[in-house]
């Protein structure tokens, strides 16, 4: 690749092979967590990300692979930034990226991040097998922090919920 012709759009394609670790079905474009893609000279990529939550050891995953990515396309500059505010919430995954989750069999999450709830305290969460709302949680942690358990009282199958915020 020239390094001259690099566009933002073609980093930006890139990234849509990352995935999310916790997550793979997920590019880090469908969780939304890239806030900015910039060629601050030629040959060089800054990509901001916004974690999912501070601290989340994903992140770090995420970024070895953001820089092995661009590797893999002649990229060896790659500054990546983190921004903390606004704090990401799940509104900013794509619809894509609720279908995909749903393909999977992971309930997505609900448009309500910015209402306040305790933990354990979640709307009704409707199965991604058989879309029926009769369903119960059973562990508010999964396989991973960011997803808890949940079985359809409907076809009685379980599935994951991706609450994260
Ligand atoms: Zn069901």
């Amino acid at each position: 690749m020239d390094s001259q012709t690099l566009t933002t759009e073609t980093v930006l394609n890139w990234l849509g092979q990352v995935s999310d670790p916790e997550v793979p079905v997920l590019s880090i474009l469908d969780l939304g967590i890239v806030r900015d893609v910039r060629i601050p000279e030629p040959g060089t990529v800054a990509v901001t990300i916004t974690p999912t939550y501070s601290g989340c050891p994903a992140m770090d995953v995420i970024s070895m692979q953001i820089r092995m990515v661009l590797a893999a396309h002649g990229v060896q500059k790659v500054q990546i930034g983190q921004q903390l505010s606004p704090a990401w919430t799940t509104d900013w995954m794509s619809e894509t990226g609720r279908q995909k989750l749903k393909a999977y069999g992971i309930a997505p999450p609900q448009y309500d991040a910015n209402r306040k709830r305790a933990l354990f305290e979640e709307d009704t969460v409707p199965c991604p097998h058989c879309n029926s709302a009769d369903t119960k949680l059973i562990s508010g942690f999964g396989s991973t922090s960011c997803k808890s358990q949940y079985q359809c009282n409907h076809c009685h199958e379980p599935f994951e919920h991706f609450k994260c915020h």
